[in-house]
């Protein structure tokens, strides 16, 4: 369509199109039209200015006509006076002359010739010279008048250059005498010069005033023959007007135009032009206006063609639309019953398509009776809002029941009555269509609703204790990230209480798992009822809550918060401690509460949750059952221990760890029977240090499986230099670490040992033994047995170890606790305690070793209790493998007993 518009354009922008051709022409017509007129208007001025002239020519002709004839007559008389009087003399003949003359002063001289010489000249001053010319001698006249003597009549000659001087036509008449014989004989010539110049003056040639150049040709009236002998202005060659000058003999011609020549344009030009281009322009204005508006007619009949194309078009379209959208269509005017129903319209309400005339019972009858009351108010609507839109159900003669929606519109044409057109279709499929899809929808809505609690229900297990219902580790990790966001933000400022239950294994371990659960809950319960709803209460481990108290910037003054804290953590260990009922049983457990707060600058949460399981740490170590601040020298113990824990890493590397020797001696004899391989610390800076200082921080390193193995293969290196230099002593004992007993891989490298049975054995202390169910520990100790290494019970009296469980492992030997072993001196009940382990041990076959003997007091009250070995400060304190050997090949303990 764009392109059309373009060519549209271009075409009504040419000159050359066909609606101009009209202008076009009448253009050409007046253009020749006016070629004509110029050409008619000139040629007639020409004509009228010729007749001008020529008017004025005849004029100026006839003077010389005049003029001329009058010249000759007076020459004429002069003849008739000669032919009477041949013989005058020459004055008589100039009286004569002289009275012709006299009446014209044009005649310039007369001269008689008798014969063909000159005789008689008037007037003779100045012309004497003429007396005796011979015409006959004279070239120039000789002529002439022979002419005149031949022909018997005047010849005018000239104008031609005068002997006396001047220029003069002559004329020349012969004269005839009548002889004696009665014949006229020739007798001579009359010449008459006629003053040219003045001829011309007195004819008005030269007259300024005269409007015409003139020109004169026939020299010797020899008519349009003759010479042209007068052409001042030089006019010949400017077409002038011709007319002759009839001579009394001959002609000339005269010849004439305006003065100044021709005028070169009609003097009326301008007027003509301008009447030609008024009827020009009384022709071109309708020509043109003619042209455009053919153009205007027929881009309004391309523009009709157009519209009809696109008429056609649409309602191509539109039957098209109306035959797959099944839409039928019905008429009416507004007012009247009648209506059109289309075949569509028929056919959807289930009547014949026989263009009988409808109306609105037709439509009525198929109405469903529930919708024909809401139908029928809502086609009335039609008339007041001049629109409408319906839908309804109808119903066909054999039940069928079809949804119809109705739209209809009254539309008002210029020339005819109001009409209202309105469509129908059926809707029928798209209504169960929609029911099926709400169905569909209710059935999702439902299932995103059950979807929804199960996520809420999901989110919510995955953030909280089913046991107890508290918030879980995740929750409380989110919550914390959100106060430290917090923190950022607002200023908020937060506490947590890290809370362990004291005794709860106890519990679960004696009354079960169920009392266990229910200790939690109630636990639980009490961490509820005793913090503020605000506090922020959770659940993180098997019997470890944590408690979170935030406070807006405002109020986070610290010795305010460090008090409510305080009070807090009393209140929970208080109400922790009250007894919990369960099945009849009393159960107690305590709690310890270790606490730590955002510091001025941070809050970190995985520092919180540390520093306060420090705090924790400290509480349950300074005795349980109270609460413990995080503070400085805490904090100062961690970098302590962190320092100490790099140092032990490194020590291993370096091997700075080394078994030292503490000799153990029959009670009796006091012999050396064995020594017990004790680690020690070779550290660069501090010297050599003892386990108190570094076996703790080992265990949390979980390295000291790795110092028992290294003790144990130094003490085998040095038993058997020792075997080696024969120095007597039996047996080396070593430490195991519970975890090194529940190690998998022991046995295996033990076996790799060069360990000969009986020589080496393995000290346990008492608590590895509580728990029953440790299958591995009772299976490693079989196969420790199994390998000829003794096992010993360590420390014993300070566990709670039952004997019959300590019986199962049948041990060579006990070692009670130095704790025990220390009151015996002074006290007779302590004695009996130690006698009684002493008895118990030898009635089980199973022999027993007093550590912590200081003094020989000691040795003397064990030997007297029947205790078989003895280790202690009282012979020897533990030494480098080397001192041993001294020591020993020493026997200085002997000298000392
Ligand atoms: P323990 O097994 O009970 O070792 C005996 C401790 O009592 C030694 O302390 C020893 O020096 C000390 N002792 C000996 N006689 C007397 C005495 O008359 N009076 C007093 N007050 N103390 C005496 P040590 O060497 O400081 O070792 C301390 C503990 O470190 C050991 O207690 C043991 O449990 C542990 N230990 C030492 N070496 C190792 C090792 O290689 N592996 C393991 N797992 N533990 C080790
Ligand atoms: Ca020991
Ligand atoms: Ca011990």
């Amino acid at each position: 369509m764009g392109f059309s518009v373009i060519r549209r354009g271009k075409a009504s922008r040419s000159v050359l199109r066909a609606t101009n051709i009209p202008a076009f022409l009448a253009l050409f017509v007046i253009a020749g039209a006016w070629i004509v007129a110029e050409q008619q208007n000139r040629r007639l001025f020409e004509q009228a200015q010729r007749t001008q002239v020529l008017n004025q020519i005849s004029l100026v002709r006839a003077r010389l006509e005049g003029n001329i004839s009058g010249n000759i007559q007076l020459a004429r008389g002069l003849v008739a006076a000669l032919v009477v009087e041949p013989d005058m003399d020459q004055q008589r003949f100039s009286a004569l002359a002289e009275s012709l003359l006299h009446r014209n002063a044009q005649i310039r001289n007369f001269a008689v010739a008798e014969g063909m010489i000159v005789t008689l000249v008037h007037p003779l001053e100045g012309n004497e010279r003429a007396l005796g010319l011979d015409y006959n001698a004279n070239a120039q006249q000789r002529e002439a008048t022979v002419r005149a003597r031949e022909t018997g009549d005047l010849v005018i000659a000239g104008p031609l250059d005068l002997v006396q001087g001047g220029r003069g036509i002559v004329g020349r008449l012969p004269v005839f005498v009548p002889g004696a014989d009665g014949q006229n004989h020739f007798w001579g010539i009359v010449s008459a010069v006629v003053d040219i110049d003045r001829l011309y003056e007195d004819s008005g040639l030269t007259d300024p005033d005269l409007p015409i150049d003139i020109a004169l040709s026939g020299h010797d009236g020899l008519g349009a023959r003759g010479k042209l002998f007068y052409d001042p202005a030089g006019i010949v060659a400017n077409d002038p007007v011709v007319a002759d000058v009839v001579l009394p003999s001959g002609a000339w011609q005269i010849a004439a135009t305006p003065k100044g020549g021709w005028p070169a344009a009609p003097t009326n030009q301008w007027t003509l032009r301008l009447l030609l281009f008024m009827a020009g322009a009384l022709i071109m204005v309708p020509a043109v206006i003619a042209g455009r508006l053919i153009e205007e007619r027929q881009r309004n009949i391309r523009t009709l063609r157009r519209r009809e194309a696109q008429l056609g078009k649409l309602s191509r379209r539109l039957r098209l639309a109306l035959d797959t959208s099944k839409v039928a269509v019905w008429e009416m005017n507004v007012g009247e019953t009648e209506q059109f129903w289309d075949a569509r319209m028929n056919e959807l309400y289930g009547y014949p398509a026989d263009n009988a005339p409808r109306g609105q019972i037709h439509w009525e009858k198929r109405l469903h009776p529930d919708d024909l009351e809401r139908a029928n108010a809502e086609f009335r609507r039609l008339h007041v809002d001049r629109q409408y839109a319906s839908q309804y159900r109808i119903v066909l003669d054999d039940g069928e029941v079809r949804h119809v929606r109705a739209m209809g519109a009254v539309y008002d044409e210029p020339g005819t009555a109001p009409r209202i057109i309105g469509v129908n279709w059926d809707v029928t499929a798209d209504i169960g269509l929609a029911e099926e899809l709400k169905r569909v929808n209710a059935l999702t809505e439902a299932r995103n609703a059950e979807l929804e609690t199960a996520r809420a229900h999901i989110e919510h297990n995955a953030l909280h204790d089913s046991l107890t219902g508290l918030p879980n580790r995740r929750y409380l990790d989110e919550m914390l990230a959100d106060h430290a966001a917090r923190f950022a933000g607002e200023g908020e400022r937060a506490a947590l209480l890290q809370l362990d239950l004291d005794r709860f294994k106890q519990v679960n371990d004696t009354l079960g798992h169920m009392a266990g659960d229910a200790m939690l809950v109630h636990a639980a319960r009490v961490l509820r009822d005793t913090a503020r709803r605000t506090d922020f209460v959770a659940r993180v481990g098997g019997d470890e809550f944590v408690v979170v108290r935030r406070w807006p910037r405002e109020k986070a003054g610290h010795d305010a918060c460090v008090a409510e804290l305080s009070e807090l953590s009393d209140r929970i260990v208080a109400r922790m401690q009250e007894p919990l009922s369960y099945q009849g049983h009393e159960c107690r457990v305590g709690v310890s509460i270790g606490i730590a707060t955002d510091t001025d600058c941070l809050a970190d949460p995985l520092r919180l949750l540390v520093n306060a399981d420090i705090a924790l740490y400290r509480a349950k170590a300074r005795g349980r059952n109270r609460h413990q601040f995080f503070n400085d020298a805490l904090q100062s113990e961690i970098v302590t221990t962190k320092r100490i824990a790099d140092d032990i890493l490194t020590g291993l590397e370096q091997n700075q760890f080394v078994a030292h020797y503490q000799p153990q001696f029959c009670a009796r004899t006091l012999d050396v029977i064995g020594v017990e391989a004790l680690a020690r610390w070779n550290h660069p800076r501090d010297g050599l240090i003892a386990p108190a200082a570094f076996m703790k921080i080992a265990e949390e390193l979980n390295v000291v499986a790795s110092i028992d193995r290294l003790i144990l293969e130094q003490g085998l290196v040095d038993f058997h230099l020792w075997e080696q230099i024969g120095l007597g002593v039996p047996t080396v004992s070593v430490n195991v670490s519970a975890r090194r007993l529940r190690d998998e891989e022991l046995i295996r490298t033990l076996r790799q040992m060069d360990i000969r049975p009986g020589t080496i054995a393995f000290e346990l202390v008492e608590s590895i033994f509580l728990d029953d169910n440790d299958d591995l520990t009772a299976w490693n100790v079989e196969q420790i047995k199994g390998l000829g290494i003794n096992i010993e019970i360590d420390d014993f009296g300070t566990g709670y170890a039952s004997i019959v469980s300590l019986m199962k492992l049948s041990p060579r030997r006990l070692k009670i606790d130095r704790q025990l072993i220390m009151p015996i001196v002074r006290s007779a009940g302590q004695r009996q305690l130690v006698g009684s382990i002493i008895d118990i041990g030898h009635s089980l076959g199973i022999e027993v070793l007093a550590e912590g003997v200081e003094t020989m007091e000691h040795a003397r009250v064990l030997k007297s209790l029947g205790c078989d070995a003895l280790q202690g400060y009282a012979f020897a304190r533990p030494m480098s493998g080397g001192d041993l050997v001294e020591f020993v090949q020493s026997r200085r303990w002997k000298n000392a007993c």
